[in-house]
C-alpha cells in the first residue's frame, strides 16, 4: 500500500497538495475531484493524475459524505496517504476521513522530513508558540497541509482523468440555496503584500490614512484580533493569527501590533516584517525586519507622504 491521493475543493490549494505529496515521494499520486467536470479538466490539464466521482446525489458540502467520497478512493486505489488542505473545511473533513480510513491524523501541517526511513511532519503547537515535529504511527495517514505551505506543482505534460465509482449515502442534508458572502470577501493568504492594524491605531478616523498606504504598496488589509472582535473596524475574515489566517507575504507592515505569539503565527513567515510602534521593547519589534520607533499618529501621514 503506497501512493497519495490529494483533495481539496479549492484548485489553487490542490496544486499546493501536489508539489508536497510529489516532494514526499511515497508512490503515485492521484487528485480528487468530486463532481466538479471544469475542474477535473483544468487539473488533468496542468499534468495530474485525476480521479474523478460523478455522483450527482452527493452535495459538496456534505462533509460526511466528502469524506467517505475521499476514504473510499484511496481504498479503491490501494493509497495510504490522504493529503487535504488545512483550512477550516479541510480540518473537518481530514478528521472524518481519519476515522473512515483508521487512519492517523495531523492537521496545520507546514512541512515535513524522514526520520529513520519514516515521515516526520512539523507543525505549529502550544498555540503557535513552538514547531513540533510528529510522525504518524497507523499504516494509512492523513494530512492536512496549511495553505501555502508549498509553492504550487508547476505545470507539466498533460495528465489524466479516470472516473471512479463510490457507494455515499444520499446526503441527509439538503441544500435550500448558495448565496455569495455579501461585502468583504479578501484573500488575505494570498495577499503579496499586507498592511496590518493593530490596537495602536487608536482612532477609527486614521483607518482612512491606513487604506491611503494599503493602496500605495498594493497591500490587502489586515488586523490584529480585538481591532475586528472588539472593535469591529474590520471585518473577522481581516484576522492575521491563530484564531484567523496564517499568511506568507511577500512584505507585512505591522502598525501598532504588540505581537502576542496568537498573533505572530500569522505573518512570522512573511518574507520581510517592518513594524512600527510606539514602544521600542514590544515583542512585535523582535521578530520584524525594520522597525520604526514612532507615534503612528505622526508616522501615518508621513508615510502616506512618503509613499504617495
Ligand atoms: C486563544 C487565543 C487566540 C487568539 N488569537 C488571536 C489571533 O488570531 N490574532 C490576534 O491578533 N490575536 C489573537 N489573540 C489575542 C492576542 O493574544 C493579543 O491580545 C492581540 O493580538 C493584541 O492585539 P494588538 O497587538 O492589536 O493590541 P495590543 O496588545 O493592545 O497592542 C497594541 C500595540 O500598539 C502599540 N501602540 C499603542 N499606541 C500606539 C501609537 N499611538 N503608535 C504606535 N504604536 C502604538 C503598543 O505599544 C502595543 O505594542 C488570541 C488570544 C487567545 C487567548
Amino acid at each position: 500500500m503506497a501512493g497519495t491521493l490529494i483533495f481539496s475543493e479549492n484548485p489553487a490549494l490542490v496544486l499546493e497538495l501536489a508539489t508536497a505529496a510529489l516532494e514526499m515521494d511515497s508512490g503515485p499520486v492521484y487528485a480528487l475531484v468530486i463532481n466538479n467536470g471544469p475542474q477535473a479538466e483544468k487539473l488533468s490539464n496542468h499534468g495530474l493524475a485525476v480521479l474523478s466521482v460523478d455522483e450527482p446525489g452527493m452535495s459538496s458540502f456534505d462533509t460526511a459524505g466528502c469524506a467517505q467520497a475521499v476514504a473510499q478512493t484511496a481504498g479503491q486505489k490501494d493509497l495510504s496517504m490522504v493529503l487535504l488542505s488545512s483550512d477550516r473545511r479541510g480540518k473537518e473533513l481530514a478528521g472524518r476521513v481519519a476515522e473512515a480510513m483508521h487512519a492517523g491524523c495531523l492537521t496545520d501541517v507546514k512541512g515535513f522530513s524522514l526520520e529513520g526511513g519514516q515521515l516526520a511532519f512539523t507543525r505549529n503547537s502550544l498555540g503557535g508558540a513552538t514547531l513540533a515535529t510528529q510522525a504518524i504511527k497507523t499504516p494509512a495517514q492523513v494530512v492536512a497541509v496549511s495553505p501555502r505551505a508549498f509553492a504550487p506543482i508547476a505545470p507539466t505534460a498533460t495528465g489524466s482523468i479516470e472516473a471512479v465509482k463510490i457507494n455515499v449515502p444520499a446526503s441527509a442534508v439538503k441544500l435550500v440555496e448558495t448565496r455569495s458572502k455579501a461585502g468583504d470577501t479578501v484573500d488575505l493568504q494570498a495577499a503579496e503584500r499586507l498592511v496590518v492594524v493593530g490596537q495602536g491605531v487608536e482612532d477609527q478616523s486614521d483607518l482612512a490614512l491606513v487604506e491611503q498606504v494599503a493602496q500605495a504598496l498594493k497591500a490587502e488589509i489586515g488586523c490584529s484580533k480585538p481591532v475586528a472582535t472588539d472593535k469591529k473596524w474590520y471585518p473577522e475574515e481581516r484576522i492575521i493569527g491563530l484564531s484567523g489566517k496564517i499568511c506568507k507575504p511577500a512584505l507585512a507592515l505591522i502598525l501598532g501590533v504588540s505581537g502576542q505569539v496568537q498573533f505572530t503565527v500569522g505573518v512570522r513567515e512573511a518574507q520581510v516584517i517592518v513594524s512600527v510602534n510606539n514602544d521600542e521593547n514590544a515583542f512585535m519589534n523582535k521578530i520584524a525586519d525594520y522597525v520604526l520607533v514612532a507615534d503612528l499618529k505622526e508616522a501615518l501621514p508621513e508615510l502616506v507622504r512618503q509613499l504617495g
